[in-house]
């Protein structure tokens, strides 16, 4: 049985609420053995920090998201470093993030955005953390500045979606490409031609649970149960088995986070 790591999640969403730990333990039997939750905003880091550590699937990363810039206060940078500092050397606390670039939202105040972002990646630098990051239109300016830090154990470009010459600059910038549901949907085309040619050393799997519903469960929330049918869809999609698929990116994600594979079978 093929065993996944689900690297982008909200499982601490209300969404979740009701039946949690029923969907925890559907993946567990599904082979999903470990759910990363994201830090978006200082008011959820404690949701997410009790709840991986009372689960063994569970780990936390801690950040701010670009989308809930309203939310953020002055101080939020200081309370992420502290936290980050408090939990150095706890395998839990596993990366930086949420947090990146948003173009694409409404009137984005992108000098703000940028002041956050790079605040994030100065932190990642210092504690060599890995950095999850969100980018939506603005694969430019986010590869420009990562030029400009250089993070030793590099990270994840969540929900990818660029162009394959994009995709070849954060990898050499030691960066992985999280692929989800986004690539079932048929229309996506431009994706599909993508995904065929990245190379199987720069992929991981993630569902941005409960967005992002795969076209198999259209407009429903999505779970990281959807996970193994996602990675069926995209290895078809890249020649490979389901499994191959499975393999490696369950090797690249522990390589990134420097966990054991072997651990988890
Ligand atoms: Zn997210």
């Amino acid at each position: 049985m093929s065993i996944y790591i689900d690297t982008h999640t909200h499982l601490d969403f209300p969404d979740f609420d009701a039946d949690r730990d029923s969907v925890l333990a559907e993946c567990e039997r599904l082979g999903v053995r470990r759910v990363l939750l994201m830090g978006v905003t200082a008011s959820n880091w404690d949701r997410i920090w009790s709840m991986a550590s009372a689960d063994d699937r569970l780990y936390a990363a801690f950040g701010l998201h670009p989308v809930f810039l309203d939310q953020h206060q002055p101080q939020d940078l200081q309370l992420l470093r502290d936290r980050l500092d408090q939990h150095a050397g706890d395998p839990r606390c596993c990366a930086i993030g949420e947090f990146g670039l948003d173009y694409y939202i409404d009137d984005p105040d992108r000098e703000q955005q940028q002041r956050l972002f790079e605040a994030q990646l100065e932190m990642a630098v210092d504690l060599q953390l890995p950095a999850l990051l969100h980018v939506r239109r603005a694969h430019a300016p986010t590869i420009a500045t990562l030029k400009r830090y250089r993070l030793a154990r590099g990270g994840i470009i969540h929900a990818f979606s660029g162009s394959l010459e994009e995709a070849r600059e954060y990898i050499r910038l030691g960066f992985r490409l999280g692929l989800g549901g986004a690539a079932t949907w048929p229309q996506a085309r431009r994706m599909h031609r993508v995904i065929a040619q990245l190379p199987g050393t720069s992929l991981v799997l993630e569902t941005d649970s409960p967005d992002m519903a795969p076209a198999f469960t259209p407009h429903q929330r999505n779970t990281p149960q959807n996970l193994p049918r996602i990675c069926s869809e995209l290895a078809a999609l890249r020649g490979e088995t389901p499994e191959q698929l499975a393999r490696q990116c369950l090797h690249n994600t522990c390589e990134l986070f420097d966990w054991s594979a072997t651990a988890l079978s």
